[in-house]
């Protein structure tokens, strides 16, 4: 069998959302588990983070999909509703929808749910992606309240900048000013802000990557902030080359070789998820010391310096990230985010669980 693996960890994903559960005061967590809950799996990410106390979920289809695996929890659709055809099955699974364009108070009225469901309200606060603009705020919190079917509102906003020196305060202010006479709970931060803005809590805050062990800052770790990396990407070297000076390796002849040097051929490339714009230089442990990738990654390999891993051969164990490598790391030299890399692990990679 190819040794390329995934090792998930359930235990890990429980560890990041109590540390979660420490900075949220009296807020409530949903648990962010879209995009197959960052590429750790659904039904893995329900079980690590059984304790929240709601899921975010994109798509209808993940939503059930939590109902079906028993989750009894609150789910919020991020994106609300994509259609009237939608309402039902909110209605059916007693689903949470954002609703951030008028279209879908439309579709609401025209056909209410047959039992009332709570919705959340999306503000723009500056992001400029989605939301009602935050000036329209009395009008749209009227609306939504006079709606059939409704059972409550909650407003809500999201960071543009929460993971950068920028920070919140530039979107948080103008929101808490026109939301708080509407004395209604409202929801604004992902993980960086629950974080590190005690401010930004709520009634309910929407961590995500923090979960699955990795941190949204470049000036604070992971470890720093006690998480638990759930995912760890590893392999093997398949084989094993010796160049001469100036001779190259891989598509391209990227790297090229200035003295005589050992290179291996790690089973892992980016039809496995590992980004191709990683280019030479990108961190990667072999037999748990590190060492760089060399030249251009192919679709089922990418090579490695051997020249300071005297011991290493066919069989040596590589991490190309997760424990003893934070994502962030690697992410950071291939010029992406971790959100990129763990969201891209690709199916054909098997996932060994653990707890
Ligand atoms: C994805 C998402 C989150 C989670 O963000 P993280 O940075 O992963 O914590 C929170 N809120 C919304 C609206 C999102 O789309």
């Amino acid at each position: 069998m190819r040794p390329i693996q995934a090792r998930i960890s359930i235990g890990a994903m429980a560890h990041n959302l109590r540390v979660a559960r420490s900075y949220a005061g009296a807020a409530r967590l949903f648990a962010v588990v879209k995009a197959n809950a960052y590429g750790h799996g659904l039904s893995r990410a329900r079980r690590g983070l059984a304790a929240a106390d709601g899921f975010a979920v994109l798509t209808l289809e993940e939503a059930a999909n939590l109902r079906q695996m028993g989750v009894e929890q609150p789910i919020l659709l991020l994106e609300g509703i994509f259609g009237a055809d939608e309402i039902a099955p909110c209605a059916e699974l007693e689903l949470w929808p954002v609703l951030h364009h008028a279209g879908q108070f439309d579709w609401l009225r025209r056909q209410p749910p047959v039992r009332p469901i709570q919705v959340f309200l999306k503000f723009d606060s500056g992001m400029h992606r989605l939301g009602f603009p935050l000036a329209e705020h009395a009008a749209v919190a009227a609306r939504a309240r006079n709606l059939p079917g409704v059972a409550g509102v909650t407003l809500m906003t999201h960071f543009a900048q929460a993971d950068e020196g920028a920070g919140v305060d530039w979107q948080l202010q103008p929101f808490l000013h026109e939301v708080a006479g509407h004395g209604l709970p409202w929801s604004s931060a992902n993980s960086a802000a629950l974080l590190r803005y005690p401010e930004t809590l709520g009634a309910w805050a929407r961590p995500g990557l923090m979960l699955y062990g990795a941190s949204p800052f470049t000036d604070a770790s992971a470890e720093l902030l006690g998480l638990r990396p759930a995912m760890t990407l590893q392999s093997e070297i398949i084989g094993v080359q010796s160049l001469q000076a100036g001779e190259g390796v891989g598509y391209s002849q990227l790297f090229r070789a200035k003295r005589p040097m050992r290179v291996g051929v790690v089973a892992c490339g980016y039809a496995d998820g590992y980004p191709r714009h990683a280019l030479t230089g990108t961190p990667i442990l072999v037999n748990g010391r590190m060492s760089r990738t060399l030249g251009r990654v192919s679709m089922d390999m990418l090579c490695v310096d051997l020249s300071e891993h005297a011991d290493a051969g066919i069989g040596s164990p590589v991490v190309l990230w997760g424990e003893g490598l934070p994502v962030e790391t690697v992410a950071a030299a291939a010029g992406t985010s971790s959100y990129e890399l763990l969201c891209a692990l690709a199916a054909r990679v098997p996932v060994l669980e653990m707890d």
